[in-house]
């Protein structure tokens, strides 16, 4: 395991433990736990490893360097979910899955600035649901530096 792979869990000692996914961040940048409280309805255990089915959960994705903050929200659901079809729709291969990413661009906080913000969607086969991740931040850049990692991601 490398030092730049995150993994991205919840629970606690009566529940016992579930993860997100694993993600895998560029050299300076570390993963710090979000505003917005998490939400766990579903999990289930594959080969002693426990995951979350559906729920959801936000974090914050910190670069040491420059100060950069980007928000991360993860969304799981039960069951294998494909996007409609769009013309924006880049497809990349994420832990053997056909992943999804589209980006838009947003208005946000009080200053309704424009912010870019990029969906990813995994449908993993090998735990039954599908991952979503949505990554919002004021630069293009930072999200494109995120973005060259997402193959590394380990959803199984
Ligand atoms: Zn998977």
């Amino acid at each position: 395991m490398s030092s730049r792979e995150f993994e991205l869990a919840t629970g606690n000692l009566l529940i016992g433990r579930f993860t997100w996914l694993f993600i895998y961040l560029p050299e300076g940048w570390r993963v710090k736990p979000g505003d917005s409280p998490t939400d766990v309805n579903y999990t289930t255990v594959i080969k002693d490893m426990g995951w979350v089915v559906d729920g959801s959960a936000s974090y914050y994705i910190v670069n040491l360097v420059n100060g950069a903050v980007l928000e991360l929200d993860v969304k799981c659901s039960r069951g294998i979910k494909t996007p409609k079809q769009g013309a924006n729709i880049e497809v990349i291969l994420i832990n053997g899955h056909q992943a999804y990413i589209t980006s838009k661009v947003v208005k946000r906080g009080l200053r309704r600035q424009l912010h870019t913000q990029t969906n990813v969607q995994i449908p993993c086969t090998n735990t039954s649901r599908t991952v979503e991740l949505t990554i919002t931040g004021r630069s293009d850049f930072d999200i494109e530096e995120l973005k060259r990692y997402f193959a590394y991601y380990r959803c199984h």
